[in-house]
Parts: structure tokens; sequence; C-alpha cells
């Protein structure tokens, strides 16, 4: 009876009878192919926490263990690793890389001291193609543990999955809260501007601050300054209504063509000092839409806005407006706010529509609201974006890029649908 004993470097191995051990294991198997498993068997003891074989090396041994257990594991990153399964005496590893080809998919460690048969590649695939019911046993053994990795995987996910929307709830809570507080500071805080900017107007009429260019210079800056507090104000709150759903829409017929000569009077002076032309195209021609007209206001109000704000002097804004067909929201007016300004990059497309979203580095931007690349508070885009969609509407930006340097421009597309009028 042929009898193996190896010498590990580390520790010595007990004696095993490798044909006597691999018996029942391989029930069924020929004698002369135990006995070949057995001559080509080599046993190794390791010591607890020794690796056995690495993820991502070859695989020309096949293993079963003998005494002892081994953990199969997965390394995710450098910090952290999956634990797959153990396996104890009896119990194959390694056999898949041997059959696919292929390295090892997992790291194999001694748990506690072990001891482990190891079988090179030609004997085993030798003994494989002779025995089919060895063949049959390691198919087996494999669906069964393919099934076990998915039903591992399935039980991973849904737990990392409910982690994560027990996250997600905390999250939104908080940004409910944080919504909340602004909401109220804004409120709080827009009542005395509004007061402020009454007086301060008011003070600006007074014939002894008309006389006096010095009184009229800084009552003039204390009412530009209070009238941007007091819009700041208003865009926080417009912004916390759409964000608690709360924006309401009062449709009426709404003009188009008269809301945006409202906005065009709104920036005539700012248009004029940064020599920026502001043109319309088939604005005038547009049917007249059932639509909010404040909210409408707004929602061009803001994209004329960043037109003027992210387009250096000299540059030009397009407006243009034309009825068409749209899949899901069937016909729309679309009005396109185009520029020749700075652009967006991809990467920032669709996150400038969130509240607060702002590109670059805010501290490097001028303040004034019309000067070029001038503060804001990152709030427009989301205003526009809420009063599009209470209107069943789409927005989206277009550009082919940024560049301070080549101006490549951007374009938002404003999609409104045409709502049945009620009888
Ligand atoms: P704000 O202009 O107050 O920062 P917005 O919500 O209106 O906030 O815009 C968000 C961001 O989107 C801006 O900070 C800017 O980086 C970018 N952006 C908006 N419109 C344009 C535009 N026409 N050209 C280039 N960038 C733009």
């Amino acid at each position: 009876m042929p009898y193996q004993t190896i010498m590990d470097t580390l520790s010595s191995s007990p004696q095993v009878n490798v044909k006597e051990f691999l018996r029942p294991i391989l029930l069924g198997l020929a004698e002369e192919d135990l006995d070949e498993l057995a001559q080509a068997g080599v046993v190794r003891a390791f010591p607890a926490g020794a690796v056995i074989c690495q993820e991502g090396e070859p695989g020309d041994v096949a293993y079963v263990v003998v005494q002892g257990r081994v953990e199969i594991i997965q390394r995710l990153d450098d910090q952290s690793e999956r634990f797959l399964r153990s396996a104890g005496s009896g119990e194959f590893f390694g056999e898949m890389a041997i059959l696919q080809e292929g390295v090892r998919s997992a790291t194999v460690r001694a748990a506690e001291p072990a001891t482990v048969l190891e079988i090179g590649r030609r004997p085993f695939l030798t003994v494989l193609g002779r025995s089919p019911a060895l063949g049959i046993r390691i198919l087996v053994r494999m669906t069964t543990r393919l099934r076990d990795a998915d039903q591992q995987a399935i039980a991973e996910l849904r737990k990392a999955n409910e982690e994560l929307t027990r996250m997600l709830r905390q999250l939104e809570r908080l940004d409910r809260t944080k919504s909340d507080f602004i909401q109220l500071s804004a409120h709080e805080l827009r009542t005395p501007v509004a007061a402020l900017l009454g007086y301060t107007q008011m003070m600006r009429e007074n014939p002894q601050v008309q006389n006096s260019p010095q009184l009229r210079a800084l009552v003039e800056g204390v009412v530009t300054g209070t009238a941007r507090l007091h819009r700041v104000f208003n865009s926080i709150l417009d912004v916390s209504r759409v964000m608690a759903g709360n924006l309401r829409i009062h449709r009426t017929p709404v003009s188009i063509s008269i809301v945006m000569d409202g906005i065009v009077l709104e920036f005539r002076r700012a248009l004029e000092e940064r020599a920026l032309t502001l043109e319309q195209r088939g604005i005038q021609d547009l049917p007249i839409y059932s639509g909010d007209p404040d909210l409408l206001y707004k929602v061009f109000y803001h994209l004329v806005n960043n037109g003027i704000k992210y387009t250096p002097d000299g540059g030009r804004i397009t407006v243009t407006g034309r009825t068409v067909d749209v899949p899901d929201l069937g016909r729309c007016i679309e009005v396109t706010v185009e520029d020749t300004g700075i652009g967006i990059a991809p990467q920032d497309r669709d996150l400038i529509f969130e509240k607060f979203y702002r590109t670059g580095e805010p501290t490097l931007y001028s303040s004034g609201t019309t000067t070029f690349k001038g503060g804001g508070p990152g709030l427009g885009l989301a205003i526009a974006k809420g009063g599009v969609q209470v209107h069943g509407g789409r927005i989206r930006a277009e550009s082919p890029g940024y560049s301070e340097e080549i101006c490549p421009g951007s374009r938002f597309i404003v999609q409104l649908p045409f709502v049945e009028e009620p009888q």
C-alpha cells in the first residue's frame, strides 16, 4: 500500500494513506485511477493563516482538504475581502481553474492548521478523462457551489440594497430638514428686506438725495444691494417650493412674446453695458399658450440671465420659438435660449439643474448678477426646471463643452406641451 510522507518546510505532515483517504471521497473510482491519483498526490501541511493558493495565479493544481479547514475568499479592493465559503476534510477546491484552463478566481487560506492533498493538472485530467463518475461528481459539486454562490450574492445584494435605501431615506429626511430651514429663513429674511427695499426706493426719490450726487450714489448702492438680496430670497423660496412639490400653477392664456419683451426690458441696461446682442426669432409667431405667466417669466428670465452671465462681452444670445411634435409630450411650444458663451462640460450638463449646483470655483466668480461669470446662488436652473415641469414640459442643456478661450456656447431647450382647455 503506497504511503506518502511529505515533510513540509514549516511543519511535519501526518502520514496519510492517500489511496484510502480518496476511496470514500471518489466512491466508484476504478482501483488503477485511485492508484494513479495516490501516486501523483502530494500532502502538505499549512499553519493557520497560510495562503495555499492565490487569486489571479495560474491554476495547475487541484486540492483536497485532508485535515483542518480552509477558507476561500475574494479580494474586493486593497482594504477588504469577501468570504465565499469554507471547506473541510474531503472537500475539493481549486479544480475549477484546471477545468477552465484559467487563473484562480479566489484565494484559499488555512483557517486553522490544515493538511491538503495536491494533485497536479495532468494526472487530475487523465483520471477525469477515464472516469465519467468522477466527472459527474465534480459537475454536481460545481453546480451546487455556483447555486450557493448565487444565493450568497443575492443575499449580499439584498442587504446592500436595504442599507442603501435606508441611507437614501435618511439623506432625504436630512435634505427635507435643510430645505425647511432654508425656506423658513428665506421667508423670515425676505419680509424685512422687502420693507428695506421700499424705504430705500423712497429715499432715492427724495429731493435732497436727488440734489446730492454723493448721496444719490450711496442710496443707489443700497437700493441695488437690497434689490439683489430680495431677488435671492425670492429665488430661495421658489426653489424650496419646487423641492417640496408646492409650486402652484395658474394657467391663463399667455403670449410668450409679451413675456420675452418684459425680460428683454429688464435686462436692457445689462445688455447694453456688456455689448451683448439679444435676438428673438419666431417668438412673435408663437401661438397663445395656456400657462402660468409668472412661472414662465421666471423660466425664461433665468435662462436669459444665465446667457448674459456666461457669455463674454460682445457676444450674442438668441431666443428662438417654434411649435414641434415631441414623442410622449405631443404638440409643444419649443423655446431655445442659445448663447455664444463659455459652454458647459458634459459631466455638468444634467447636474446644473440641481439646486445650489454651480460649476467651477465659486470664489473666482464676480458678484454682479449680469456681469461676466456673475455670481449666483446656483438656483436659477432649478427654478427654471421646476417651472417647466409643472407645465408638464421638459428642459435640457446642450453644449459642445466648456472653454473660456473658444467659447463654444450653450443651448437650453424648453418644451411646453399644449394642454386641452377645460370646456
Ligand atoms: P447660478 O447661475 O446662480 O450659479 P444656475 O442654477 O442658474 O445658478 O446655473 C447653475 C450653473 O450652471 C452655473 O453656475 C453655471 O456654471 C452653469 N450654467 C448655467 N447656464 C449656463 C450657460 N448659459 N452657459 C454656461 N454655463 C451655464
